[in-house]
């Protein structure tokens, strides 16, 4: 007996679809990535498509409901022939991701062309047990599994003690024997949430190097008792980083939605033609701020914030300390303070500008 291969659209997912749950859905890639990923971590030595294929028929809940009843007796070799291309791109895509890798060519069984031998990567591994943490339903289950990203993490640590992995890998040891594993897998989903094109991506935000800020807001009191903690040299360089990512916001965002520009500075046409948008898309802050971003640079625990000042009547910045300045991310979450404030560094008076925008606040939304 002979079937249609299912025709499904090329697409191109994000690693989110990893993490997703389609299960309602005649085609659900999410479960298929997912029991990909949980076959690949239990043959640590590696495997065949085929050995994989015969496990989906009878692991994955579509597969097997694709071949009950009437077609109960379809083949086996059948039945892997027909999802064949489903499963190889899936595969494909693991492998962009750096999640599977081919570990060498071996020869088929029925003859001698060569074929690729599959293997998970470490990274591979580590997703896996994120998602089966996130659909365990099994509190001691799911506390196991934590225990062995927790080891993976403390594994990093011993090969790396940059500041930044230890406050991260500090955290995760406190959240955890705080019982606040919820906290942790909730964190984990929204870093596979994020815009990750590749496993490069999702290493970036899942060791901090790339929005050390979203650690950092996971559990407030923990982050800060712990920076407290932590040596000098080694704080200063996780309040570095901090201040150099919120500062590098401005940099990048700062006048874009500023209409006070175009309204004080900008001759609304200029031959009767209007620049408007032209300078509002070249928007960069002042060189005010720029200066005394410069004479602070070695205040790691303060952050020079551009505004605009009335009485000054030009761009002028203030300064604010970094706990406070978090305070107001964490605020309220997921509807943090519009604004943080202080006093213009000229003149006094009082300012307030935009506070940073982080991806993973809509996503607390959400
Ligand atoms: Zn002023």
């Amino acid at each position: 007996m002979t079937q249609t291969p299912n025709i499904i659209p090329v697409l191109f997912p994000k690693i989110r679809i990893i993490f997703d749950n389609y299960y309602n859905e005649k085609y659900d890639n999410s479960k298929l990535y997912q029991d990909i990923l949980e076959y690949a971590s239990i043959k640590t030595n590696g495997f065949k498509f085929t050995e994989l294929g015969k496990w989906l028929m009878e692991r994955n809940i579509e597969f097997k409901n694709d071949y009950s009843d009437s077609k109960a007796h379809t083949r086996m070799s059948n039945r892997i022939a027909n999802k064949r291309q489903r499963i190889q791109n899936c595969i494909d895509n693991l492998k962009k991701w750096e999640f599977l890798r081919v570990s060498k060519m071996v020869n088929a069984q029925k003859n001698d062309i060569p074929i690729p031998f599959y293997i998970i990567t470490p990274l591979g591994k580590l997703i896996s047990l994120i998602v089966k943490a996130k659909f365990s339903n099994d509190e001691k289950e799911q506390n196991n599994i934590l225990v062995q990203i927790l080891d993976i993490f403390n594994s990093i640590k011993e090969h790396n003690d940059s500041a930044i992995v230890i406050f991260i890998t500090e955290l995760l040891n406190q959240l955890w024997k705080n019982n606040k594993n919820s906290s942790i897998i909730q964190h984990f989903e929204r870093v596979l949430k994020l815009e990750l094109n590749s496993g490069l991506d999702f290493l970036r935000d899942l060791l901090g190097t790339k929005y050390f800020i979203h650690w950092f807001i996971i559990d407030e009191e923990i982050s800060f008792k712990i920076l407290e903690k932590l040596p000098e040299d080694k704080r200063n360089i996780i309040l570095y980083n901090l201040k150099t990512e919120i500062e590098y916001y401005y940099q990048q965002n700062y006048l874009i939605k500023d209409d006070i520009f175009k309204k004080n500075f900008l001759p609304v046409s200029i031959n009767n033609f209007d620049y408007g948008d032209l300078i509002n898309s070249r928007a960069i802050p002042s060189a005010y701020w720029e200066d005394n971003r410069m004479k602070y640079i070695n205040l790691f625990s303060k952050i020079v914030v551009p505004s605009y000042c009335n009485t000054c009547n030009s761009h002028k910045a203030f300064i604010v300390d970094i706990a406070d300045y978090l305070k107001s991310v964490i605020k309220w979450l997921p509807f943090p303070s519009m604004h943080i404030s202080g006093n213009c560094l000229k003149c006094g008076n009082f300012l307030a500008t935009e506070i940073i925008s982080l991806p993973f606040i809509s996503l607390m939304r959400g």
